[in-house]
């Protein structure tokens, strides 16, 4: 089993509907949640979880993004869940992926490439730093 982080962004916390869709649909897809929370980053919290893309011409726009609402942040564990968990979200760039994958999450709920509804971990050290991030407190032992 692997562990993930997902992150539903503020475009998907403003849409109970929605945000229920995309839990419910992470359950059906064989996916557990191992820990939740709901928090708004600030902007200087936005900046360090988003450092990697620093100097990238979206940055300011989406930490815009990032702190401009409540967001929700979740430990997910299945078998394979980093892999698993990037493809059910579906591509990052909304506009190619409503034509590739409009049953992707993305696909159904992104609205913009920066307001595309989730993140999700891309590695393995990515997600231990990320989980370390939200969940300061957690502890895999
Ligand atoms: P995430 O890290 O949120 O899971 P990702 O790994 O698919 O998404 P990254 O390249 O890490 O994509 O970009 C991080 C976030 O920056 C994207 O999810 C999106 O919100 C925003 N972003 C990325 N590329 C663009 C772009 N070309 N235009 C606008 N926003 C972008
Ligand atoms: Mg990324």
């Amino acid at each position: 089993l692997q562990l993930t982080m997902a992150l539903l962004k503020p475009d998907v916390i403003a849409n109970p509907i929605v945000a229920t869709e995309i839990k419910e649909t992470i359950l059906r897809n064989g996916f557990f949640f191992v820990q939740s929370r709901y928090l708004r980053l600030n902007r200087q919290k936005a900046e360090e979880f988003y450092q990697e893309h620093k100097g990238r011409f979206f940055y300011n726009r989406l930490v815009s993004f990032m702190s401009s609402g409540p967001i929700s942040a979740h430990i997910l564990v299945r078998d394979d869940a980093i892999r698993h968990w990037r493809q059910l979200m579906g591509p990052t760039k909304v506009f190619k992926t409503v034509y590739e994958c409009p049953n992707s999450l993305r696909g159904r709920f992104g609205l913009t490439d920066t307001r595309n509804s989730m993140h999700g971990s891309d590695s393995e050290p990515t997600a231990e730093r990320e989980i370390a991030f939200f969940f300061p407190e957690f502890d895999i032992a």
